[in-house]
């Protein structure tokens, strides 16, 4: 089966808008402005496919942030599960393009380019998680507001294991570095950026105890 027709049978998946999962993997995306377009179009016509599967699919940042824009601005309304893994394509634009998707669109979660694996990039931890969204080091932040345990106290609580207090560490020229190193944490780590004020997960650690 050609590429051309494989995207076809996706787009026309999107369009009949019955399907829970639709699969553009290896649909080379960028092969001509009319595919995208199309696809953005099918897009906003769908409320039913709760996944979206673009493995492999040749996006680059110009073609995410066109997706992006099409679900920030309500496309896709039931979409849980946005699958980017293996696109080389995708630059250090992509990680801030998600990252503003997921404060938009919370409800979806985003396997990240780079994880190549099923369960690459995103370690067993995460099942524990996964039943509102992804973790993914380096790109879920929360804002730190929301993480205050008492007012007027500088605590943090862990975003992740939501059951200890982080450590703040290190200063560095992106932020401070936050540690869930109590008894009963997590020990994931995370960057609290300067400005912006989000927690950023930088790394995830083990499953919490318990
Ligand atoms: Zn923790």
């Amino acid at each position: 089966m050609s590429i051309g027709v494989a995207f076809e049978i996706a787009l026309g998946s999107l369009e009949r808008n019955v399907a829970l999962e639709v699969k553009l993997a290896g649909c080379a995306l960028c092969e001509s402005a009319e595919r995208m377009q199309k696809l953005c179009a099918a897009m906003r016509a769908n409320d039913k496919a709760q996944a979206l599967d673009l493995r492999d699919a040749g996006l680059s940042d110009g073609a995410l942030q066109q997706l992006v824009a099409a679900l920030a601005t309500g496309a896709m309304p039931a979409l849980s599960r946005l699958d980017t893994r293996g696109n080389p394509g995708l630059g250090a634009a992509a990680a801030t393009l998600l990252h503003g998707l997921r404060r938009l669109r919370p409800k979806v979660g985003v396997v990240l380019a780079g994880a190549d694996s099923e369960d690459g990039g995103l370690s067993a931890d995460t099942d524990v998680f996964a039943c509102s969204r992804e973790l993914l080091e380096g790109l879920t932040a929360w804002p730190t507001f929301e993480l205050v345990e008492k007012q007027g106290a500088n605590d943090l609580r862990c975003p992740v294991c939501n059951s200890a207090t982080l450590k703040p560490g290190k200063i560095t020229s992106g932020g401070n570095q936050h540690r869930c190193e109590s008894e009963n944490g997590c020990g994931s780590y995370f960057l609290q950026t300067i400005g912006i004020g989000d927690l950023t997960l930088i790394g995830l650690r083990r499953r919490p105890p318990g």
